[in-house]
């Protein structure tokens, strides 16, 4: 009796353990069939691949990439293509985040079910839609490339969080891609797009997070009085800005970028404080656009004196951030304290209908960075920053509230950048641009973000 029932045990464990790993493989081929069928080793697909793999639009309809008689295609524009670049990416897969390498298996009509083996009628019908603007990406493009700049632009809507304009430099024609010979640096980074994947020291643009966290911790802060000689020591340490700025409350030492004025508040403010204004503003957090990871803002005060602290609040010290969070900043002071999140897939058209399942996941917001109020100060700041001291022509028929940054790297160089967003009813556009090595971010960051901005208005606006 009990070797029956030692038998009948052994084999319901047995008739358990099959249909648990049965059940595990089922689950596994479900969600990880279309990457092994992606793995390069899989033959059927090197002869397939990207040849049959469907069209990618901008959000006009202009087409970026195609397939034709076993060959791929891009934009016709020599400007789009190589602006394009590191979103549609090339026949490769070495620019890991561009829609060519992260959808690949929806372009190529991968499908469960059916494999790769879908009729072609199918296939050629899972096409991407982007929010892209070709114009826009184009005019950023050429206002890098004919300066020999290398670096981040990205302009995107704050109220839907449409992404217009995307692009990294350097880049290289998805037709004749580059060959990188070892000891010439021309291309160094050149698979990376540094919108979504590349961090840069802020520099004076973080003086941004310093005035919320200021404004929002100690009472009348932004009417408190500095005079500014210049150069101070702090911590032992000193505190230089450009020039002497003479007596200044907080909008003139935004608009003037004084170093002194928010190295002292940072320092008043203490490492707590900043950090939780850091973090709140969305340092130290993992963002997302679409299917790609955002390379992380960091602030970290952890280990720092009084000097590295005072430095922390101007944008260096340690204080490292992405392009494209610098942008969605600048979406939460133009929305009121909350930015949206930016997105480039508009939709996917193919033999299962992804459309409604992307709407609900657009134009979300994030979480909120600082209050309506104090978004509504630093916005006052950052517009009397471009209209009484850059000048109002800088962004043609455009009013624009603007931060620009020229952020010292390890090098003894300094990057330049400018953060901001446009004022105007109907043109709710956030941008960020970064100029690697560009020196002041006035005059490297601006012309780029002048021309990127430009033709994106045109693209929203419509004229
Ligand atoms: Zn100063």
């Amino acid at each position: 009796m009990k070797k029956v029932l030692n038998r009948s045990l052994l084999t319901w464990f047995l008739a358990i353990a099959f249909f648990i790993g049965l059940g595990y493989f089922v689950v596994n081929l479900v969600i990880h069939s279309s990457e092994w069928a992606q793995k390069p080793m899989n033959a059927h697909l090197s002869v397939t691949g990207l040849a049959q793999a469907g069209d990618i639009y901008d959000r006009n309809g202009v087409l970026l990439a195609t397939s034709k008689d076993g060959e791929r295609y891009y934009s016709n524009d020599y400007s789009t293509r190589l602006a394009m670049l590191h979103t549609v990416g090339d026949d490769s897969v070495n620019i890991s985040t561009a829609l060519q390498s992260v959808y690949r298996t929806g372009l190529t009509g991968y499908n469960f079910i059916l494999g790769l083996g879908l009729p072609d009628s199918f296939r050629s019908s899972s096409d991407l839609n982007t929010t892209l603007d070709a114009e826009a990406c184009a005019a950023a493009y050429n206002a890098m490339a004919e300066r020999d700049y290398k670096g981040a632009c990205v302009v995107y809507n704050y109220k839907t969080g449409e992404v217009i304009c995307d692009v990294s430099t350097p880049g290289y024609d998805p037709y004749d891609p580059v060959t990188i010979t070892e000891g010439d640096h021309t291309y160094d980074g050149v698979y990376i797009d540094n919108v979504i994947s590349s961090t840069y020291p802020p520099g004076s643009t973080f003086k941004l997070v310093t005035a919320a966290a200021a404004i929002e911790t100690i009472e009348g802060s932004e009417n408190r009085l500095l005079y500014c000689e210049g150069s101070k020591i702090i911590g032992g340490e000193y505190v230089t800005c450009v020039e002497p700025h003479g007596e200044i409350d907080m909008k003139e030492a935004m608009a003037v970028s004084c170093n002194i004025y928010f190295a002292e508040l940072a320092v008043e403010l203490g490492p707590e404080k900043m950090t939780e204004y850091a973090n709140a503003m969305g340092f130290n957090k993992n963002f997302k656009l679409d299917a790609n990871d955002v390379a992380m803002s960091r602030y970290n005060v952890k280990d720092a004196d009084t000097a590295g602290l005072a430095w922390s609040g101007v944008g260096q010290y340690t204080d490292m951030a992405n392009p494209l969070h610098m942008a969605m900043i600048a979406s939460a002071i133009a929305n009121g304290g909350t930015p949206t999140e930016p997105y480039i897939l508009e939709s996917v058209n193919s033999f299962f209908d992804f459309k409604n399942i992307l709407a609900g996941t657009h134009g979300r917001n994030g979480a909120r960075m600082i209050k309506s109020s104090t978004a509504a100060k630093l916005g006052d700041m950052m517009r009397y920053t471009v209209s009484d001291h850059y000048g109002d022509s800088m962004f043609g028929d455009l009013h624009v509230a603007a931060k620009t940054g020229t952020a010292e790297v390890s090098d003894g160089a300094e990057d330049g950048w400018i953060v901001g967003y446009v004022t105007d009813e109907g043109c709710p556009l956030a941008f960020a641009v970064v100029i690697e090595h560009g020196g002041f971010g006035f005059s490297s960051a601006g012309p780029v973000a002048n021309a990127a901005v430009a033709a994106s208005a045109r693209a929203v606006r419509g004229y």
